[in-house]
């Protein structure tokens, strides 16, 4: 998952729709003597000053400023939004297009975690950090499920703790400990924080981390699904 990069000289790196790979924008038209293409600014109103923050030195951010790019490849058009600071530093905080990309999943994966996983990797590309956090958690939580990790009730309530299901996928050698040990404090904690703890802001790193995880887990358990299903047999899971 690549998110759009504002570049030292104004340019951007992002995905292309039309390219399909990540291109370079660029903000400037060499036709016209390297000029800017069309931008505006707008100032903030006293509140979304204080809204939007500060820059690394501590200078309030007090305008936004819009600029046309153009796609090095194809041409096609961009359009970025950057917060500007009282001392003109910079950071972006959009760009179109918005173009979210997928990591290619295991064929063997079942449907609804396929589903789960592209959800988190939506909402990270929107910018819902916190909402990503949650995804993560939950489709490791299925995957670990789906494996055979649980305890259903009568009822068809599964009662085992995640903590539980990764300490038994460890234990089984279908997780290596070292994997077992990320997912517990990269994707469990984090998810867990977000659901029961007080608001705070999730960072992409972290989102990306976790994402990372859960994509080695489903490579881990499904990439040679044959060999998968014959340890899990062998430990009774399924
Ligand atoms: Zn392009």
């Amino acid at each position: 998952m690549q998110r759009p990069e504002l570049r030292e000289n104004s340019e951007m790196r992002a995905y292309c729709p039309e390219c399909k790979s990540i291109c370079t924008f660029h903000s400037r038209n060499p036709d016209q003597g390297g000029n800017h293409y069309s931008s505006f600014s707008v100032n903030f109103s006293a509140e979304e000053i204080l809204s939007a923050g500060k820059d690394e030195n501590g200078y309030p951010y007090n305008r936004v400023i819009y600029h046309a790019y153009k796609c090095g490849g194809c041409g096609r058009g961009g359009m970025s939004a950057s917060y500007i600071s009282t001392k003109n530093s910079k950071k972006l905080k959009e760009f179109y297009p918005s173009a979210i990309t997928h990591e290619l999943l295991p064929g063997t994966l079942p449907e609804e975690i396929k589903k789960e996983y592209k959800e988190a990797e939506i909402c990270f590309g929107n910018r819902c950090n916190r909402a990503a956090s949650a995804m993560i958690r939950s489709t490791l939580e299925k995957i670990l499920k789906a494996n055979g990790y649980k305890e259903e009730n009568a009822n068809g309530f599964d009662n085992m703790w995640l903590t539980t299901k990764i300490k038994e996928a460890t234990k089984d050698g279908v997780l290596t400990s070292a994997r077992g040990e990320r997912a517990k404090n990269d994707i469990k904690v984090l998810g867990d924080e977000v659901v029961h703890r007080d608001w705070r802001e999730v960072t992409d790193e972290e989102v990306k981390n976790a994402l990372q995880y859960a994509l080695w887990i489903i490579r881990d358990l499904y990439d040679d699904r044959a060999t998968t299903e014959e340890i899990l047999q062998t430990k009774g899971r399924l």
